[in-house]
């Protein structure tokens, strides 16, 4: 899962990459408006924290390019302490949701993960494939009942091809899901994630579908 974080305030935003990165998503920043509207026009997101008051192009004019342009990921705007035009703008303009600074990283983390699993049609908090459990609360894949380490690359696809249960995710696909935008992708890694993932969760979670991509069965 990759997150796009609009925010100016540079300690705020490091505190939202260092608690996203953590989380397990790859994150991409971006410090004002029109760096915020190229990466959500060109890269691939499943969810975004934007900022309202940014410089440059304001967030609200943003979100409306994006929504004209067509970009569909989940939006979470932040919002003035009180402000409750500014969370009527946002998401008239086209948010999905909204929180008021200053916030509680827990508030921004829980939302975030509601609206990646409506998104992605999911209903429960935890996701299942056979024995295994992925709650993103936490990053914990377990196996049966025992805990599986992964690495950050394997946990996001993991998580990935979980939330698109029962659909084909190509390894392009899959490759935009889980790097950021600065990192050196090899979509060949992909392969090699996947054959680690089959190692530590057992060989029939994640099947592959010949010349298409990867599955993991919808229950
Ligand atoms: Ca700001």
């Amino acid at each position: 899962m990759r997150v796009l974080i609009a925010e100016d305030e540079p300690a705020l935003a490091r505190q939202l990459a260092d608690s996203l990165g953590q989380a397990g998503y790859a994150v991409d920043a971006a410090g004002d408006g029109a760096r915020a509207e190229f990466l959500g026009q060109t890269e691939t997101y499943d969810a975004v924290v934007l900022d309202l008051g940014l410089p440059g192009m304001d967030g609200l004019t943003v979100l409306r390019r994006w929504r004209e342009a067509g970009m569909a990921a989940p939006v979470l705007v932040l919002t003035a302490r009180g402000s409750w035009h500014e969370k009527v703008q946002g998401i008239d303009g086209g948010a999905d949701d909204y929180v008021s600074k200053p916030f509680r990283m827990e508030e921004v983390l829980a939302r975030l993960r509601a609206l990646i699993r409506r998104s992605s049609g999911q209903v429960q908090p935890e996701l299942r494939a056979g024995d295994v459990t992925l709650d993103p609360r936490g990053a914990r894949v377990m196996r049966g009942d025992t805990p599986v380490k992964l690495t950050s690359h394997e946990f996001r696809v993991l998580s990935y091809l979980m939330h698109q249960r029962g659909r084909v995710v190509s390894q392009a696909e899959l490759t935009e899901h889980i790097y950021a935008q600065d990192y050196d992708r090899d979509s060949n890694t992909v392969e090699v994630f996947i054959a680690r993932l089959r190692r530590k969760v057992g060989p029939g979670v994640i099947e592959t579908v010949r010349g298409l991509g990867y599955r993991v069965a919808a229950e």
